[in-house]
C-alpha cells in the first residue's frame, strides 16, 4: 500500500514537473488523430458518393431496359415491317433489341475524355460484339464471376487505371420473362436455354476519382493548416498561462518565505525592548554551550538587573518604567555588538548577555563598559539608594564547558554573582568563580 502511494506520488510529481511537455504531446497526438480521422473520412465520403452515383446509374439503366423491353419491344413485335435486331442499323424498320438498346444508351452515358465509362458486357455476347462484348480486364472477369454467384449483390472497388484512381462498380443484368423468349428464339443468340432470373450480363460503371480527390485534398490541406495554427496558438496560450502560474507561484513562495522569516524574527523578539526574548536566549545559550563542548573554549554569561526598579515604577509610573527598560536594553545592545554576542531580555527588569569565546577578563571589561554607558544616559532615579540616575548590577560567570555538564550551571553562576553584586550594595559587577575540581 505504501509502495503504491509512493509510486502514485512520484507519478504525480513527474506529471507536475513535465506538465507543458505532456500537454504539448497530448495536443500533437490529438492533432495527429484528428488529421488522420479527417483524411480517412474524406476518402470514405468520396467513395460512398461514387458508389451511390454508380448504383443510381445502374438502376436507371436496368429500369430503362425493362421499360423499353416491356412497353416498346413487346408492343412492336407483332407489327409488320418492324424488325427487332442487334444489327438494326442497316435494316429498314429495324429497332434495337433491349440489350443493344441498353449497350448503346450506356455508350452515350460514357464520357471517355473524362474517363467515365458505363458499359454492359456478358459472357455470351451477340456475334456482332464477340470481340468487345465480353469481360475485358481482371475487374470485369472477377465481377462477372462474383455476380453470377450473387446476382442481387453489387461488386465494386477502387482501382488504378493507368495514372488515374478510379472507382469501379458492377451489377448483374438478369433475365426477365419478356427477354427469355426472344433470346432463346433469336437465330444470332449465342445461348438458347436462358431461364428467368439468369445473369445475362453485367452493367459496369467506371468513374475517375482524381478530380474529386483533388478537391477533397485541397479542403483537407486547408483544414490541416487551420488545425495546426489552432494547436500552435493553443500551445502558446497554454505556455503563457502555465508560465504565469509559475511566476505567481514563485512570487507566493517568496512572500511565504519573507513572512516566515518575519514570523521567526518576531517569535524570537521581545515586544517591549525589541531585543531577543527569553525563548531566543535559552535556544542560543544551548547552541553555544554545545559548540563550546565540541570545541572547548570559554563561554561567558552576564546577568544584568536594574537597581531599585520597583521604586522607579512607583516614582515615575509604569510607562516611564517601560521607557527605562528600553533605554537599558539599548545600552546593553550597543555595548555587546560583536558577532555571536546575544543580548536578551531574561524577564522583568533582568537582561542576559551570552558571550561565546570570551573569557572572564573580557567579560568584566564589557560589564564595566555597559555600566559606564548606562550612567552616560543619565536617566534620573530620585528614589534609588545608590545614585540619582538609573544603575544596574551585573553578575558574571565564565565556564569552559565539560561534557556532561549543563548550561544551567552557567546561569546559576551568573545568578549567584548578580546576587553578590546586589548584596555588596548594587551599581557594580561581581564575578562568580567556579568551584575548583
Ligand atoms: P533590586 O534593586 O533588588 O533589583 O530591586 P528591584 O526593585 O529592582 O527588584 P524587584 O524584583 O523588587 O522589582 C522588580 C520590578 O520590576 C517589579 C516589577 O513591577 C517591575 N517590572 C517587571 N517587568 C516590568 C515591565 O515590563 N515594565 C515595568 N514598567 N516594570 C516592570
Ligand atoms: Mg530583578
Ligand atoms: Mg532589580
Amino acid at each position: 500500500m505504501a509502495r503504491l502511494s509512493r509510486l502514485y506520488q512520484r507519478g504525480y510529481q513527474f506529471l507536475c514537473r513535465h506538465i507543458v511537455l505532456i500537454l504539448v504531446t497530448l495536443m500533437c497526438l490529438g492533432l495527429g488523430i484528428g488529421l488522420a480521422g479527417s483524411y480517412n473520412l474524406s476518402f470514405q465520403l468520396v467513395e460512398a458518393q461514387a458508389q451511390q452515383y454508380a448504383s443510381v446509374t445502374a438502376s436507371t439503366l436496368n429500369q430503362t431496359r425493362g421499360l423499353y423491353s416491356e412497353n416498346v419491344v413487346q408492343e412492336l413485335r407483332s407489327v409488320e415491317g418492324v424488325t427487332i435486331s442487334p444489327e438494326y442499323h442497316g435494316i429498314a424498320g429495324g429497332i434495337p433489341n433491349p440489350a443493344t438498346f441498353s449497350i448503346e444508351l450506356a455508350e452515350r452515358l460514357s464520357d471517355r475524355t473524362k474517363g467515365s465509362l458505363v458499359k454492359l458486357y456478358s459472357d455470351y455476347p451477340f456475334p456482332n460484339r464477340a470481340v468487345t462484348g465480353g469481360a475485358q480486364d481482371g475487374f470485369e472477369r472477377e465481377a462477372l464471376a462474383y455476380l453470377k454467384k450473387n446476382p442481387s449483390a453489387s461488386f465494386y472497388r477502387k482501382e488504378k487505371m493507368g495514372e488515374r484512381v478510379t472507382f469501379r462498380y458492377a451489377e448483374a443484368v438478369r433475365m426477365k420473362p419478356s427477354c427469355v423468349e426472344c433470346h432463346n428464339m433469336l437465330p444470332a443468340s449465342p445461348k438458347k436455354d436462358w431461364q428467368v432470373g439468369d445473369v445475362r450480363g453485367v452493367i459496369a460503371i467506371t468513374q475517375p476519382l482524381d478530380s474529386v480527390l483533388l478537391i477533397a485534398q485541397q479542403g483537407l490541406r486547408n483544414i490541416y493548416a487551420m488545425l495546426i495554427i489552432i494547436t500552435v496558438l493553443a500551445i502558446l496560450g497554454l505556455s503563457l498561462v502555465i508560465g504565469r502560474f509559475r511566476l505567481i507561484n514563485v512570487e507566493l513562495e517568496e512572500k511565504v518565505e519573507a513572512r516566515t522569516a518575519e514570523l521567526n524574527r518576531l517569535v524570537n523578539l521581545d515586544g517591549l525592548t525589541q531585543i531577543a526574548n527569553r525563548r531566543h536566549f535559552d535556544q542560543t545559550l544551548d547552541e553555544e554551550w554545545r559548540r563550546a563542548v565540541r570545541n572547548p573554549q570559554p563561554l561567558s554569561l552576564l546577568m544584568c538587573d536594574v537597581d531599585f526598579f520597583k521604586q522607579y515604577n512607583d516614582t515615575y509610573g509604569h510607562q516611564a518604567g517601560d521607557d527605562c527598560l528600553r533605554a537599558v536594553a539599548q545600552a546593553l545592545k550597543s555595548s555587546a555588538q560583536r558577532a555571536g554576542e546575544t543580548v536578551a531580555r531574561y524577564g522583568g527588569e533582568e537582561f542576559g548577555i551570552i558571550l561565546p569565546n570570551i573569557d572572564s577578563d573580557d567579560a568584566v571589561k564589557l560589564a564595566k563598559l555597559i555600566r559606564k554607558r548606562l550612567v552616560g544616559f543619565q536617566i534620573p532615579h530620585a528614589t534609588s539608594k545608590v545614585d540619582s540616575y538609573v544603575t544596574i548590577s551585573i553578575g558574571i560567570a565564565t565556564l569552559v564547558p565539560a561534557a556532561g555538564q549543563s548550561w544551567e550551571a552557567l546561569v546559576e553562576g551568573a545568578d549567584r554573582a548578580l546576587y553578590e553584586a546586589k548584596e555588596q550594595g548594587r551599581d557594580r559587577h561581581a564575578v562568580w568563580l567556579p568551584p575548583v575540581a
